[in-house]
């Protein structure tokens, strides 16, 4: 094999590796470059043409049906995303028995997961997700924690007992929403018998594609960033969640609502906190067309 084939090989690798990181899950292949890889190795390549790129409308991307089956090579498109962010390939919506058959066949394939053999080894648990796969919100937090690893359930310790207040306060229940993280896993802390640390960010970007499959099934309508790490897990590294709660972002073509994460208001537990969560949760509501009463207008005012 000549180093320039190995070398072209090797680039086209790392290159598809980083758009799977990015949540790409389809490239456009021309024909007859498909057909020049089923030739032999010493076969010249044909010059290679660049890859129809589609930049799609992001907001028009909104809700455009998809579907998780392979799509014909002369449909695929490779989809481009602004910086920070990842667009999903949306095809037809699938009918409720197929949703419910790739939803769990995804959970199989993440219970399952050894990518990360460190937090493999050490987890008790994977923690896939809980809620309903019809939502049209969910929460995306970082990472389970020791209650998480333990109960295999997102949010279920001090902080989730928060997220629960917070759902209920909406008029919703945790049944009604989607709950997940960007790491199915909890972060280990070797030689360490408590405590929590930050997912890393090869951690995030190796398990992130999960929770893209989590979303192009669930099709929210809106999405909450719970606090500055899953942000920055979704977003990539921006301004401070400081500045960046409260503004609507889009997030493979849904809008994302950042706000502080409650473990962030259980240490911090000032009013004025509280109100500013509340303020957020107010604009998702808003956003979804949820009836909002004067009680729940007034929440966490002084
Ligand atoms: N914090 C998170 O970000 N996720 C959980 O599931 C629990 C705590």
């Amino acid at each position: 094999m000549s180093s320039a084939y190995e070398q072209l090989l090797d680039a086209t690798i790392q290159h598809l590796e980083e758009l799977k990181a990015r949540g790409v899950r389809h490239v456009a292949v021309s024909p007859e470059t498909l057909r020049a890889l089923t030739q032999p190795v010493s076969t010249p390549l044909p010059k290679p043409s660049p890859p129809s790129v589609a930049k799609p409308p992001i907001h028009s991307a909104l809700r455009t049906p998809h579907s998780a089956l392979p799509q014909p090579v002369a449909e695929q498109e490779t989809l481009l995303a602004l910086p920070g962010e990842t667009v999903a390939s949306q095809g037809p919506p699938l009918d409720p028995q197929a949703k419910a058959a790739a939803f769990a066949a995804l959970r199989e394939r993440a219970l399952a997961c050894v990518k990360c053999g460190h937090l493999a080894s050490s987890r008790k648990n994977v923690v896939f997700g809980v809620g309903s796969i019809d939502a049209p919100l969910m929460f995306i937090g970082e990472a389970p924690g020791a209650d998480e690893d333990e109960q295999g359930e997102p949010f279920v310790g001090k902080a989730g007992q928060l997220l629960t207040k917070i759902i209920q306060a909406m008029g919703l229940q945790r049944a009604d929403v989607y709950i997940g993280n960007i790491l199915k896993c909890r972060p280990d802390t070797p030689g360490q018998s408590a405590g929590n640390r930050k997912p890393t960010t090869d951690e995030m970007a190796t398990c992130i594609p999960y929770l893209h499959e989590q979303i192009d099934l669930i099709r929210p309508k809106v999405i909450v960033a719970l606090g500055a790490t899953a942000v920055e897990g979704l977003l990539g590294k921006t301004i401070g969640i400081t500045k960046l709660r409260g503004t609507w972002k889009t997030y493979r073509g849904t809008p994302l609502m950042p706000t502080y994460h409650p473990a962030y208001l259980l240490r911090n537990q000032a009013m004025s906190e509280k109100r500013k969560v509340w303020e957020d949760m107010l604009a998702v509501m808003e956003k979804l067309g949820m009836p909002i009463s004067q009680k729940q207008q007034n929440y966490f005012l002084k």
